[in-house]
């Protein structure tokens, strides 16, 4: 195995201190970092894409774990330390200092990676749609990603559930979201003020016949207005009454009620 220095250790002597601006806190358990590596499965020889490594505490599982990494890191203060950990796993890290929201890094892949991220929850929660939005079957493997567990909740809830809502709809009509492990708050260095877990999503062959755009206006509409009933919500969507109609959908209903497949099917019928 290759020797590294602790983690606590490199920050020192590269001078990063975590940066509330860029949402840095930083995971030093590396038992806990290598069940987060592994979450995705066999990792040896895999393309990994990895945005926001900071020190390097995640990427240095992936590498260990065999992985080829690509890193996203827009703190040039983490370059220099990451540039260590690279030399010590030659040719198995490739790094790009920048912001992942204006970086497209489809084309750096020649196969489909698996993305890994410990993100602030805003950078991650965009990256996350734009990923659920891509071209299906998408050119990624698996997302594996620390989220705020507010927000994983909202990503795995089932109708009924006050998270239900878009989010759920987007990440569940044509992939599979589970919660694979809560991280406590007291994880982090520095502590954010709430509790944390780590989203796996897999994607599935998309229902046939489903504009990605239709079934969006549908759950804006539908959860812009949540207390209220469909027949009102949906009112300004053309022909989406009709089609509430024709799959034997209560109109009376609301949104929170309305399963992924029935919000499939209606989209559908507003896809033609
Ligand atoms: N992966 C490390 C870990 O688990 O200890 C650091 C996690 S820290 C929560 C988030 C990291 O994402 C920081 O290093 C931060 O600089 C970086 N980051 C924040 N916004 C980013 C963006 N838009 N693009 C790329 N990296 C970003």
């Amino acid at each position: 195995m290759t020797e590294l220095p602790p983690l606590r250790d490199v920050i020192a002597r590269h001078g990063l201190s975590a940066s509330k601006a860029l949402g840095q806190n930083f995971l030093f358990d590396a038992q806990l970092l290598g069940r987060i590596a592994r979450i995705p499965g066999e990792l040896a020889g895999a393309e990994v894409l990895e945005i926001g490594p900071g020190p390097g505490g995640l990427t240095r599982a992936l590498l260990g774990a065999g992985a080829k990494v690509t890193a996203i890191e827009r703190d040039r203060r983490c370059i220099p330390a990451l540039d260590e950990l690279g030399a010590a796993y030659p040719g198995q890290l490739s790094l790009i200092e920048g912001d992942a929201l204006a970086i497209d890094p489809q084309p750096l892949f020649t196969g489909k990676p698996h993305i890994t991220a410990n993100l602030p929850y805003n950078v991650g929660t965009a990256l996350l749609v734009g990923w659920l939005s891509a071209e299906w079957m998408p050119w990624w493997q698996s997302l594996t990603l620390m989220f705020q567990r507010e927000v994983a909740d909202r990503i795995v809830a089932a109708p009924g559930a006050g998270a239900y809502g878009r989010l759920a709809v987007l990440a569940q009509w044509r992939s599979s979201p589970r919660i694979a492990m809560p991280v406590h708050r007291s994880a982090f260095t520095p502590p954010p003020k709430v509790m944390s877990a780590v989203v796996h999503i897999v994607p599935n062959e998309a229902p046939a016949g489903v504009k990605l755009a239709r079934l969006e206006t549908l759950t804006a509409a539908a959860f812009g207005q949540r207390r209220k009933m469909l027949r009102q919500s949906l009112r300004a969507i053309p022909g989406a009454l009709e089609a509430l109609e024709a799959e034997g959908i209560d109109p009376t209903r609301r949104a929170e009620t309305v399963s992924v497949a029935e919000f499939v099917a209606v989209a559908r019928r507003l896809s033609g």
